[in-house]
């Protein structure tokens, strides 16, 4: 395959201008080993070998044969048919053992032609030079088979890499073809949530704008306040939704920078422990190692996402429950559980719940308010800290979340 110019160590363009990924050495060795298991038992080149002998001996011997009937010497150089089998061996077996037929007819016109079958010498240079035209061409046949083995590598290695780089446009029109499905989604989802706060503080402040009118100028307070109120809600869901979306996609597109200080994550637990008993009143248990725990992360965005766990944990657990905090050094990673003894969460919905708007069914059918948006904003937070975030649960028994960030 031609290349028409070298980008990197490991791509190429090719005589297309497609980029294309160099195979490794260890993929170039598999390649060759399951060539060499494709091809039929008698190509093996063990058998080559093998077979060299053989029609050494017999093209030797014909040779002798025809030697002896047409008086030797003289019009053609010495063995030249012992070239028939180099050409037969090259033709199936390759280079390696074609030259190995050379090696053993050169031996063999060295031991009958030259010596007279008294053993492996020469006596005068000249019958070197007798043994000389049989080499050259046989040398010349491996050569050639070498070439021809070489392109066909080439063709072959080329063949594969461009099937690899057929799959890897696969993947990534799939990975394509995906986002945009999560985008429509993720529009779909946003508008829908956009608009019903709206229809509440439009259909609040016409009803309030026809009482108004009814009363003539007069005002009823009680109903006025009512309107407000629900207009005030709204407008607050409203907000909180439209942060929520700009949080996910300046985190998505990393335009939020995150501002990385050392600090002790058992005290951030601590703190956020402490807040959130204040407000919810919930008994929630904080378990802390006794040495401190360094991390490097920026501290306003990791709060925010612990706020999301023990909030969702004393949210979806029932009032009198506890809720656990655990934070534990393992290797060299911190890792923080928030455990809840609510109702769990099933296996098939795990993954989802980090997806954005995701909210399980259970959470859609109860009266807990929420956008599905919490979880997803917090994974973003963690992977952009190389950390992981996961959850392991049982229906019926609880969920327990697991934040790991690497150790300071
Ligand atoms: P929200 O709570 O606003 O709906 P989140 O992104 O925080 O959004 O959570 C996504 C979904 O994951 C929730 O709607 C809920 O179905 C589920 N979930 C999260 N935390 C828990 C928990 N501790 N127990 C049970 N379900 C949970």
């Amino acid at each position: 395959m031609a290349t028409t110019k070298s980008i990197q160590k490991d791509t190429y363009i090719d005589h297309k201008g497609r980029r294309i990924r160099r195979m490794t050495f260890e993929q170039r060795a598999e390649l060759r080993r399951n060539f060499t298991a494709s091809l039929p038992l008698w190509r093996h080149p063990l058998i080559g070998y093998l077979l060299s002998i053989l029609l050494v001996g017999l093209f030797g011997w014909g040779q002798q044969a025809l030697d002896g009937w047409i008086g030797g010497g003289g019009i053609y150089f010495a063995g030249s048919l012992l070239l028939l089998p180099v050409l037969f061996i090259a033709t199936f077996w390759g280079t390696m053992p074609s030259l190995f037929t050379v090696l053993l007819g050169a031996l063999y016109i060295d031991y009958f032609f030259i010596g007279y079958n008294q053993g492996i010498s020469w006596q005068h240079w000249e019958d070197g030079l007798r043994i000389l035209p049989f080499f050259i061409s046989g040398i010349t046949i491996a050569i050639i088979t070498a070439q021809r083995e070489r392109a066909r590598w080439q063709t072959l290695i080329a063949e594969q890499e461009l099937k690899e780089y057929a799959a890897e446009l696969e993947v990534s029109n799939q990975k394509l073809e995906d986002a945009n499905q999560t985008k429509d989604r993720f529009l779909s989802i946003a508008s829908h949530e956009l608009k019903t706060p709206i229809t509440t503080i439009r259909g609040q402040a016409q009803l309030a704008l026809r009482r108004l009118a009814k009363q003539d100028g007069e005002m009823n307070v009680s109903d006025m306040h009512t309107a407000l109120e629900r207009i005030n809600e709204q407008t607050v869901r409203l907000t909180t939704l439209i942060e929520e979306l700009l949080d996910v996609s300046s985190l998505r597109t990393g335009k939020t920078a995150l501002n990385k200080r050392k600090l002790n994550i058992n005290e951030l637990c601590q703190q956020v422990v402490d807040d959130q008993k204040l407000l919810t009143g919930r008994h929630i248990e904080l378990k802390l190692p006794p040495k401190e725990v360094m991390v490097s992360v920026d501290r306003d965005r990791i709060e925010q996402v612990l706020i999301n766990l023990v909030g969702n944990a004393v949210k979806y657990s029932p009032e009198g429950s506890v809720v656990q905090i655990c934070v534990e050094r393992k290797w060299r990673k911190a890792l923080i559980h928030v455990r809840d003894h609510g109702k769990g969460i099933a296996p098939d919905q795990l993954e989802k719940v980090f997806d954005t708007f995701y909210r399980t069914p259970d959470a859609e059918a109860s009266t807990k308010k929420g956008l599905g948006l919490g979880l997803s904003i917090s994974k973003e937070i963690i992977e952009r800290h190389e950390g992981r975030i996961w959850c392991e649960s049982q229906l019926g028994q609880g969920s327990e979340f697991f934040v790991e960030l690497p150790l300071k």
